[in-house]
């Protein structure tokens, strides 16, 4: 049978790590990394996200700041409140809680998040960083993808096939461009491609991540391949709802490893949030003795 790759309790040893560092730096530099989370509006699952990342980032010993604002905010008085976080010392990662109320326009705040304080990774800077090889904050959920893909064979992935299914901004193309620094040899695959089984069957490492539930079957992995499945699909299930992922779980017992839905990718989100405000605060304070 494949082996279980565990998000959940590999989340919970990244956060002790984390925290550990956290104590280190504080020692060392008298400072603790921050994370300011901005709200706008009440979109339910947005507030339960906010509450979360909050919880996690008075644990890892961080400080948090978060900002609820009025459905009614406009763009202006956003920007502002970015401007403003962007020249706090106090504040080493700024994130923007997406999707915002429909008369904001969600690009023109990100791009207004200096690069340095972008923990979310959405800015251009740092995906042109990211694609030309350079240190960049990277978006949390590939980024959670890479560490349990180096944690399920080792930290070379030289040379291996890795097929990555969806080519959204969050998640397809950033692993596409992490796997490739990390030298494999790498295919996406999305939704007008035309041979889509045939070419996951080729995957030594197979990313799916296309929020379609069940879309991989067992006839689209190779033996031993290595699967991560970052989808996330509620369903219907007689009178009961479930969370279930983008490839068919019972079908893959012949795969090497395999993310459970849930319990895979979805825990590993946070805790590289608080992974970023880290590096940003390393980087942070490196520049500032380096000046
Ligand atoms: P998206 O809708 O932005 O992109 C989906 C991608 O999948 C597109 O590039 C599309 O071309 C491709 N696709 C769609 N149908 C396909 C098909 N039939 N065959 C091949 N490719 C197909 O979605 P996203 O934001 O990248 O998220 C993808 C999934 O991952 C969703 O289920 C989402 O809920 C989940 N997700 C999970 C986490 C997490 O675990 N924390 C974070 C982000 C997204």
């Amino acid at each position: 049978r494949a082996a279980n790759i565990d998000g959940k309790e590999y989340a919970a040893g990244l956060l002790e790590r984390i925290k550990a560092d956290v104590e280190i730096l504080q020692a060392t530099t008298g400072a603790v990394p921050g994370l300011a989370v901005v709200l706008v509006g009440h979109d339910p699952a947005s507030a339960i996200y906010v509450a979360s990342k909050h919880r996690q980032t008075v644990a890892a010993g961080m400080k948090s700041f978060e900002y609820r604002l009025a459905q009614e905010t406009t763009q202006g008085e956003l920007l502002d409140l970015v401007h403003h976080l962007n020249n706090d010392a106090e504040v080493h990662g700024i994130l923007v809680q997406l999707p915002l109320p429909a008369h904001l326009d969600p690009n023109a705040v990100i791009q207004a998040i200096n690069p340095d304080k972008d923990v979310d990774g959405f800015h251009v800077s740092n995906a042109g960083r990211l694609a030309t090889g350079n240190p960049a904050l990277v978006p949390c959920t590939p980024l959670g993808c890479m560490m349990l893909i180096k944690d399920t064979l080792g930290e070379s992935l030289s040379g291996l096939h890795a097929v990555i299914v969806g080519k959204s901004n969050i998640v397809g193309k950033p692993m596409a461009q992490m796997l490739m620094n990390a030298h494999c040899t790498v295919t996406v695959v999305h939704s007008q491609t035309r041979n889509a089984a045939e070419l996951c069957r080729a995957a030594d490492i197979l990313v799916v991540a296309a929020g379609r539930p069940g879309l991989v079957r067992g006839d689209w992995i190779k033996p031993g391949a290595v699967v991560i499945d970052v989808g996330i699909n509620r369903i219907q299930d007689g009178e009961k709802s479930r969370i279930v992922g983008d490839v068919t779980y019972g079908e893959a017992g012949h795969a090497r490893a395999i993310t459970p839905v849930p319990g895979g990718v979805g825990p590993m989100t946070i805790a590289c949030l608080l992974s970023n405000t880290l590096t940003a605060f390393r980087r942070n304070h490196a520049m500032i003795a380096a000046a």
